[in-house]
């Protein structure tokens, strides 16, 4: 196993854990962990690069809080202990990759429509070590909860961030790509929102359908609502490293979506760079 197919292997199973699960992120060369909040695969959006197999039923349907906490609890001690490296695919990882990073509210569906999100992020806030991000991966359709807006405020005292999903400039592009009955205009609305509160870091995943990406016009609309949000600390564009697994008017989206290449990424995310004014990374497909 090398280091890149550890990278790769970001399974949200891990031995008998029913919702927390370690991922060696590409993004911050450490230690994630990740807290399934969704095992249901109930999510708000129907994006066209999902990942989430919903072809097959979930063993485990709701999220248990005490459960959770046990398992955080747990998972936190193998990777201070590095115990953690005793399991595939970390055996083969150098150890100082195997620093913890962060905690990932990250599931298979989204982490704002959880009922009890805000007792949810109290008791990450209350095991956790204090230099630990808690990081909200989220689509931003349930940002404007008042329980969701509660477990922010927990975050944020709490070396929080928040890193929103934004795919598209265009109502249009936001319903081919993001495929949700939710209306574009909430979307935006909630990031501003959440922006003024906070710094917040915004994930932009482009792809190509039938061989067909984003087009300039697109992206110079979807750098203008970056421009609009403002007060955001970083873009990380990317593109689809792993499978798609949505199903398309009966077709798997795998057989018609593909990743941008190398050089496609980077120049969306130098648009970024000039066009919104903004810090911006890119991540590349596999
Ligand atoms: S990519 Fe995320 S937001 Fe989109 S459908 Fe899948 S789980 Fe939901």
């Amino acid at each position: 196993m090398t280091i890149l197919t550890a990278h790769r292997q970001h399974s949200r199973r891990f031995e008998e854990f029913k919702y927390v699960y370690p991922v060696l992120s590409r993004r911050s060369h450490g230690i994630s962990i990740g807290l399934n909040v969704n095992p249901d695969k109930a999510c708000n959006f129907d994006c066209i690069y999902c990942q989430v197999d919903r072809t097959t039923e979930s063993a485990v349907k709701k999220f248990d809080v005490g459960v959770a906490e046990d398992e955080l609890r747990e998972m936190l001690e193998m990777v201070r202990s590095g115990g953690v490296a005793q399991h595939a695919p970390f055996n083969s990882v150098p150890r100082e990759l195997l620093r913890l990073n962060d905690i990932a509210l990250s599931g298979d569906a989204e982490p704002t429509t959880l009922p009890n999100f805000a007792e949810t992020i109290e008791m990450i806030a209350r095991v956790k070590p204090a230099e630990a991000k808690v990081v909200l991966i989220t689509d931003a359709g349930g940002l404007d909860r008042p329980d969701v807006k509660r477990g922010l405020e927990i975050m944020d005292a709490n070396n929080g961030e928040v890193w929103a999903k934004l795919d598209a400039g265009t109502e249009e592009y936001f319903k081919l790509i993001n495929r949700t009955k939710i209306p574009f205009t909430r979307i935006l609305r909630n990031i501003s929102h959440a922006a003024k509160a906070r710094p917040i870091v915004i994930q932009s995943l482009f792809l190509k359908i039938r061989g067909v990406g984003p087009s300039d016009e697109e992206i110079a609309a979807y750098c203008g609502r970056l421009k609009e949000i403002g007060n955001i600390k970083l873009v990380q564009v990317y593109t689809i490293a792993r499978k798609a697994m949505t199903v398309v008017d009966g077709v798997p989206a795998w057989q018609f979506v593909s990743a941008l290449s190398n050089e496609e990424v980077d120049v969306i995310t130098e648009r970024v760079r000039k066009e919104a004014g903004v810090k911006a990374e890119s991540f590349y497909g596999g």
